[in-house]
């Protein structure tokens, strides 16, 4: 059975892949996981990112400032991110956001990073990148409003916020993306959440090299074990691995508009 996989969140550029990262992704390969995302973190790391990128045919990467390092790039502007965004291995805006959780930048300054980000997926019609963490109401609110100022396109990546969010994200429709957590035992709130989520909306991620699903829970993650996402979200759905592995990708597709 070979799978046809899209993993639409790694952060490959880690030190934690200093010494193996091309192996990671040729073992990824194999087990059928044959498109990747490789996410911008902070402006600093763009370049590296990008070149990393521009090796491989079957990556592309986003452009953005996670909302922990927000407090350090105040000057970011939604100009840059259009500018940096006009390569065609750029396919999203982010991952930017809010994280109430960690609180690393004020909540302010993640805010207003957040309102530049949506300003420039809005411009440029890429998908935006959606960190959120303990701030459902706030990220509701902002999401609502400037959808009303324009229209442009969420992905709320590796959720984990509660039931009224994603009922407000998915009358905005938003794309969802589902990650390892579905796996850990403990995780009924974030599957259940999961069984809401809209079919032709949820598409598959990582989140290397953070939070392997079972059973690498609390090893270091890594592409390949996406297939091990795709068979929890299969269960949880009630489908085969090719059906769960064909409509993620599909999704995945239509969202990331550049990728090919
Ligand atoms: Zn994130």
């Amino acid at each position: 059975m070979t799978l046809n996989l899209f993993d639409s969140h790694i952060n490959l550029h880690g030190e934690q892949y200093d010494d193996d990262r091309d192996e990671v992704l040729v073992r990824a390969r194999e087990l059928g996981v044959n498109r990747f995302i490789s996410i911008c973190d902070k402006m600093d790391n763009f370049s590296k990112i990008r070149e990393f990128t521009g090796c491989h045919d079957d990556m592309w990467c986003s452009v953005g400032v996670h909302p922990h390092y927000a407090k350090d790039y105040l000057d970011l502007t939604s100009d840059e991110l259009v500018e940096l965004a006009q390569d065609p291995k750029v396919c999203g805006i982010g991952e930017t956001g809010l994280d109430l959780h960690y609180g690393y930048s004020e909540i302010e300054l993640q805010e207003s990073s957040f309102r530049k980000h949506i300003a420039a997926a809005r411009e440029t019609n890429l998908p935006l990148i959606v960190h959120s963490r303990e701030a459902d109401e706030l990220m509701g609110n902002i999401l609502e409003e400037e959808m009303h100022k324009g229209r442009f396109q969420p992905l709320m990546h590796c959720y984990t916020s509660g039931v009224e969010l994603a009922k407000r994200a998915i009358d905005l429709d938003a794309y969802f993306s589902v990650s390892g957590i579905l796996s850990f035992k403990k995780a009924n709130d974030v599957r259940a959440v999961a069984e809401i989520m809209p079919l032709d909306r949820i598409i598959l991620e990582t989140d290397c090299p953070y939070l392997a699903p079972t059973p690498y829970r609390g090893r270091r993650n890594e592409p390949g074990y996406l297939v091990d996402v795709c068979r929890a979200f299969a269960e949880l759905r009630g489908l085969t691995m090719e059906e769960a592995a064909q409509l993620t990708t599909e999704n995945c597709m239509r969202l990331f508009g550049r990728v090919t």
